[in-house]
């Protein structure tokens, strides 16, 4: 059967593979489709979509977008954007800048507490490119000798709580829902457990979120189930991705989680028409 994992990181965020190699990887494993979602950047859909032509895996340009609400992640995810629109690289690229400014503050916090990471160093891990996270600066510290792991890392300086721990200026889920209809995409709530906020969904529809990632890494079966019935029920699009983000250690492994190709379909679809009402505005 023909699958896709429609929820991967590449080295244009805090993965570990370039697009081409994350595209190479799952024709290496039989997926006949793998969507490229990193976090805040489009700029790796260009070569993921160059090399899917070359070896005949279909890609599917995505972004995924990290929100702030109260107590838990809100993460958008949005298909088929257009990753030549303006406004959504101009939205995309202030949300790097602010990440930018966030590494230097981490970087003087955790000097503060005697870890010596250079923000060269994380700009070097995190490769100058794409967009500058936590864990690029979990791996200096790691590298540093400070932490035995990436976790751990997140778990003594990096996540809320602890000492270098800094927030980062976020979109809101409605914010990210229009920035994605407005760049040309399908916005999809992303691993909806890990979200905890159901009770919205109905509020988000109204504002144009047309799926949720049904089925990730992170969800239990019996939440895999709820989620789907939760699709059928609402209309929405039930997606599936693993979530990859390269080599191991780093969370789950390609083609963890799929869905079928009539999933992109409905996704190209719901794009379509995303962009047909944004030509028709006055
Ligand atoms: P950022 O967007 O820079 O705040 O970093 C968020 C990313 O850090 C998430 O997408 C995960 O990949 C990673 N992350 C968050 N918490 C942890 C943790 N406790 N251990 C390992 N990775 C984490
Ligand atoms: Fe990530
Ligand atoms: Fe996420
Ligand atoms: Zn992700």
């Amino acid at each position: 059967m023909q699958r896709a994992d429609l929820h991967t990181h590449t080295t244009f965020s805090d993965g570990t593979l370039t697009p081409a190699e994350v595209v190479a990887h799952a024709r290496e494993l039989g997926l006949a489709a793998v969507g490229i979602t990193d976090h805040d950047a489009i700029d790796g859909v260009a070569e993921a979509l160059e090399a899917g032509e070359r070896l005949g895996v279909t890609v599917v340009p995505g972004v995924e977008v990290n929100t702030d609400v109260p107590g838990s992640e809100v993460h958008m995810l949005g298909y088929f954007i257009d990753i030549d629109s303006s406004t959504l690289r101009e939205a995309l690229k202030g949300l790097r800048e602010g990440r930018l400014r966030r590494a230097e503050q981490i970087v003087t916090k955790l000097r503060g507490v005697g870890v010596p990471v250079e923000l060269e160093r994380v700009l070097a891990i995190a490769d100058g490119v794409g967009a500058v996270g936590r864990p690029h600066i979990a791996r200096a510290i790691v590298e540093a000798g400070f932490a035995a792991d990436i976790s751990d890392a997140f778990d003594r300086y990096l996540s809320p709580g602890r000492p270098a721990h800094v927030p980062r200026p976020r979109f809101t889920p409605e914010e990210a829902i229009v920035a994605i209809r407005e760049g040309g995409g399908a916005p999809v709530l992303a691993h909806p457990a890990s979200a905890g906020r159901d009770e919205c969904l109905r509020d988000w529809m109204r504002l144009g979120l047309v799926g949720i990632e049904a089925d990730h890494t992170s969800h239990r079966p019996d939440e895999v189930l709820h989620y789907y019935r939760i699709a059928r029920e609402l209309g929405l699009i039930a997606t599936a991705g693993s979530d990859f983000h390269g080599s191991p250690g780093t969370g789950a492994p390609l083609g963890e989680r799929t869905c079928g190709l009539e999933v992109i379909d409905r996704l190209r679809e719901a794009a379509e028409r995303i962009r047909a009402g944004l030509a028709a505005a006055p």
